[in-house]
């Protein structure tokens, strides 16, 4: 990677001169490798992978540039991308991170960002969650959008890669049941960070909860706090803030396993192992309910 190229770029972008004083590694993340840009007073933050992968970090951008336009929670404000030397790379804001306390802030400005809704689900571009496309194509109904363009097409690709056949037919058992989890309740079209597990949140070094590394599209918002709960949850703190704002519906304890079947799906399409028993268990759970 030419370092001055991407300086020059960044300039570019910005208006303002950037003479780069220094770069580091910042070591990689689970998907791409990333390095600070230090120089002019100021940082920037790059993300490097293959160049067949910008699209991937263009959807990143106009995600965060999504997001940032809802003016509820801090951002990294992506600067420019394009390909180098045979790589992909993705120009964002550095911020420093290191602050404490800042989960209660950040349930409430979560709240905020979902009450950005649009009158139908998706959004207007495919994105990834982790190196998996995800595919967003505007639906009126969020059963149906939920049905083929999330559950349907993670458990096709779990097919493709060996789950057993056990959890399939779950599956399919689920996606003609699951319209009962929704009786009650009809979500709206919220923004969605899309991939907000605990990886995925910091607070800065002044206090500030900042969201990255997002998988953008108007959905569920149950969708996002099933999410936070997967790998360990946010803390009692942000749960309190974000139903004071926005009290979350009764049946979300139920909806959240099936929510996050969808990651668990993903994660057993990433990375195999032991993900494919934890979805057949979490089929199992939902299915039990069900019935
Ligand atoms: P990946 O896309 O590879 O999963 P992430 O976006 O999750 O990478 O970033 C990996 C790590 O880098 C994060 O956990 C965070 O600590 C740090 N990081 C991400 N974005 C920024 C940023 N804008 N400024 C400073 N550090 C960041």
């Amino acid at each position: 990677m030419n370092w001055n190229r991407i300086a020059q770029q960044i300039a570019a972008s910005t208006g303002e001169p950037f003479a780069l004083e220094r770069d580091s590694s910042a070591g990689g993340g689970c998907i791409n490798s990333a390095h600070r840009l230090y120089g002019s007073g100021r940082s920037y933050f790059v993300k490097l992978n293959s160049d067949d992968l910008l699209d991937m970090f263009i959807a990143e951008a106009e995600g965060l540039q999504e997001m940032a336009a809802a003016h509820a929670i801090r951002v990294p404000v992506p600067v420019c991308y394009g390909t180098d030397s045979g790589q992909a790379y993705l120009v964002i804001e550095n911020i420093e991170f290191g602050g404490r306390d800042g989960v209660a802030a950040l349930g409430e400005q979560l709240a905020a960002l979902h009450r950005c809704t649009k009158d139908r689900f998706g959004w207007h571009r495919n994105n990834t969650i982790g190196a998996t496309p995800q595919i967003n194509d505007w639906n009126d109904s969020w059963l149906e959008f939920w049905r083929a363009q999330r559950l349907g097409y993670q458990l096709e690709l779990a097919g493709r890669r060996g789950i057993g056949s056990a959890v399939l037919r779950q599956g399919e058992q689920l996606m003609d049941a699951m319209d009962m989890l929704f009786a009650d309740y009809q979500p709206e079209a919220s923004l969605l960070h899309g991939d907000l597990w605990s990886g995925n949140y910091a607070i800065s070094a002044d206090g500030e909860p900042v969201i990255f590394d997002p998988a953008v599209y108007y959905g569920d918002r149950e969708a996002d706090i099933a999410m936070t709960e997967l790998f360990g949850g946010f803390g009692r703190s942000f749960y309190a803030t974000y139903n004071n704002a926005w009290p979350l519906d009764v049946g979300y304890k139920v909806r959240k396993h099936f929510y996050n079947l969808y990651h668990v799906l993903n994660h057993f399409n990433l990375f195999g192992g032991g993900y494919g028993s934890q979805a057949q268990g979490m089929l199992e759970r939902i299915l039990g309910e069900l019935r």
